[in-house]
């Protein structure tokens, strides 16, 4: 009938919608995966030649001893190059760990891992770096080992970026607090629970929605005194992602901020 026909049409339409769509989202798709590659290819080309200039920058400073140069000018631009060198020499580090958290591999293939331990060691790395600052970073763990499937070294650095930042962000004097701990079986099973809580500066809400987004960096007065990339968030997210685990944060500005990562539990 006439009907059906226009029935089928309309599947026949709708039908050529969906290849369309597909087809721009795998040329999309496509597009991503290229310049994900070309960044991790541009990073990596990079990092020779910046780490030569910031060498040059170092040794031109020795001859300047050397020499008795005392030029202001001369001294200054020689910092300058070398603040700037090592800025691009973190940026570039950052964009070489986030194309690697990118990496097709399933971390969730990994043999298990005790996030007990390794958390432990993050903990211990940033604590020497917040001791001249006198923040205190407690550790606060179960007794027993408490194992995820997934890269030690990404999960490391998603616990020693998150301790990281709540040692940057907060004052001096100020104290970190780092949980682990178990959360019953829900319907997608056991899962270990990481939290980060800091009294720092706080993140406002509108912040938030954009924490994760590569290159984000808040412009809030006292967190763009803060050095930084503004990848180090974007890199924690994905390898939460990567290891089928959720990230979120609870944040007022001046009121301190907690960071909650749940990783499915490996014996589940
Ligand atoms: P970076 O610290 O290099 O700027 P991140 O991706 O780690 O980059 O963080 C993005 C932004 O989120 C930071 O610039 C900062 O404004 C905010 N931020 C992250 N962690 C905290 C925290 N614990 N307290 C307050 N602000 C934070």
């Amino acid at each position: 009938s006439d009907e059906e026909a226009d029935a089928a049409l309309d599947m026949g339409h709708d039908l050529g919608r969906a290849v369309l769509n597909a087809r721009s989202f795998a040329r999309e798709q496509h597009a991503a995966a290229y310049t994900q590659q070309l960044i991790a290819t541009m990073a990596h080309e990079l990092q020779n030649p910046l780490a030569a200039a910031r060498g040059y920058a170092s040794i031109l400073e020795d001859v300047l001893d050397e020499l008795g140069v005392q030029d202001a000018d001369a001294r200054r631009s020689l910092r300058g190059l070398e603040r700037a060198s090592g800025r691009l020499v973190d940026i570039v580090t950052d964009l070489l760990a986030l194309a690697r958290a990118t990496e097709e591999t399933d971390p969730t293939q990994c043999p298990p891992v005790d996030l007990v331990g390794l958390v432990g060691d993050s903990v211990e790395m940033v604590s020497v770096q917040a001791a001249p600052r006198e923040i205190s970073v407690t550790l606060d763990v179960p007794a027993h080992p408490l194992p995820v499937r997934g890269e030690p070294g990404d999960l490391e650095r998603v616990a020693s970026n998150l301790v990281g930042n709540a040692v940057k962000y907060s004052p001096d004097g100020a104290a970190v607090r780092v949980t682990l701990t178990e959360e019953p079986d829900g319907p997608a099973g056991p899962h270990v629970v990481l939290a980060v809580a800091d009294d720092g500066i706080g993140i406002s809400a509108a912040d938030q929605e954009r924490l994760f987004e590569e290159f984000f960096r808040s412009e809030a007065p006292e967190a763009v005194q803060q050095p930084g990339t503004g990848l180090g968030l974007a890199i924690v997210k994905r390898v939460v992602d990567r290891h089928r685990g959720t990230i979120t944060v609870s944040s007022a500005p001046g009121e301190g901020s907690t960071f909650t990562v749940r990783l499915p539990r490996a014996d589940a």
